[in-house]
């Protein structure tokens, strides 16, 4: 973003055409530039069907910058791994994790972070700075612009899950309407069901969420309702009992989110036994939960260890026992660094973008 212009990726539709209202502009042209900007996402600012006045209003207020791809890792299993490079040199890292022949895109939504889990390469970053909405939805739109050029015809984003590196509530602003900004029918029309945002159980943003957040879905990091094990995994649970935390999540009204999600990362001999089973059956008996189990995947410098597939399996079977619907998340994109907790802007760059 220049100085004296804002970035139109900043705007959602409602805020763009308010501007317009208070400059006496044409209704028409807020859905023209979401239908040139979001749906078919050229690169030039709109020109076509735009009226002179309006054109030349966009032309002096908006900048149309997005954060470049630096680089792209493809790995054999066809995920693919950007590094986005931002205007002030920062870079952040977003994942495109295909099923089915379309992709679920994984977002960023801080340089780094500040929440320090000890499972989770971008924790060992700390926090760099938030990332503003442009550079949230520029990621979506440089991943999709990405797909439709290196593989034409397998192209779909299905799925946003706000997964990547920082923690999203922490950027609660950005974040928000970065979700707004992906729902717009007559832009990007992801449905409500389709995003998902993860938090470690960052209370001040959850407080926020009930009333604030556009209707997604939540995720919140479990990983052990056992305090000695959580503080470990999740320093901010000192500060945020995962207690607490459960009883906000549970309080958002069904017009702001669909279910709640607990993910439970599993690592080797720390949270895969019998008893960490049957300690988060209990915990989440009654309450509207939905598991998604996830084996540890290694990085750099840690000394966690993946468990075992058999003992992964097994511990969703004793999970079964508590009727709560519980999914393992298959690992991809390992091999490229790519895969859940493994991001990281100080590794990985291997070679510069080749799509196909
Ligand atoms: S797991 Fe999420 S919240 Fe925790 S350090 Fe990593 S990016 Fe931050």
């Amino acid at each position: 973003m220049t100085d004296s212009k804002l970035s139109f990726y900043r705007l959602p539709l409602k805020d763009l055409n308010d501007l317009f209202q208070r400059h006496g502009l044409p209704e028409s042209g807020p859905a023209l530039l979401y239908n040139w900007h979001y749906k078919k996402k050229h690169t030039a600012p709109c020109v076509a069907d735009l009226a002179k006045v309006s054109r030349e209003f966009v032309e002096t207020s908006f900048d149309f910058t997005l954060p470049s791809i630096q680089t792209v890792q493809e790995s054999h299993d066809r995920t693919v791994k950007f590094l986005f490079a931002l205007r002030d040199g920062f870079t952040v890292e977003s994942v495109l994790i295909p099923f089915n022949n379309k992709y679920t895109l994984c977002l960023s939504s801080q340089v780094g972070c500040a929440m320090n889990c000890s499972f989770c390469h971008t924790g060992t970053q700390g926090l760099k700075r938030h990332l503003g909405t442009e550079e949230i939805i520029g990621q979506f739109i440089g991943a999709a612009r990405w797909l439709s050029q290196a593989r034409p015809g397998d192209d779909k984003i299905l799925n946003v899950v706000f997964m990547g590196q920082g923690e999203p509530l922490h950027n609660f602003d950005a974040v928000k309407t970065a979700a707004e900004i992906l729902l717009e029918r007559r832009g990007l029309g992801l449905a409500p069901h389709k995003i998902t945002i993860s938090t470690a159980g960052h209370l001040p943003g959850l407080r926020r969420w009930k009333d604030e957040m556009p209707k997604v879905n939540i995720a919140v990091s479990l990983h052990s309702p056992l305090k000695e094990k959580r503080d470990q995994l999740i320093p901010l649970n000192r500060s945020y009992p995962i207690d607490e935390v459960v009883a906000f999540a549970e309080e958002i009204p069904e017009g702001r989110a669909r279910f709640v999600t607990y993910e439970v990362l599993l690592i080797k001999d720390f949270n895969d036994s019998d008893e960490d089973a049957r300690a988060i059956g209990r915990y989440l008996t009654g309450r509207k939960a939905f598991i998604s189990l996830i084996p540890f995947n290694p990085f750099p410098g840690t000394n966690y260890q993946r468990p075992e597939m058999e003992r992964v399996e097994h511990f969703k079977r004793l999970l079964d026992h508590y009727r709560i619907p519980t999914v393992i998340r298959k690992t991809k994109g390992d091999e490229i660094l790519a895969a859940c907790g493994q991001l990281n802007t100080r590794f990985g760059v291997t070679r510069p973008l080749t799509p196909g």
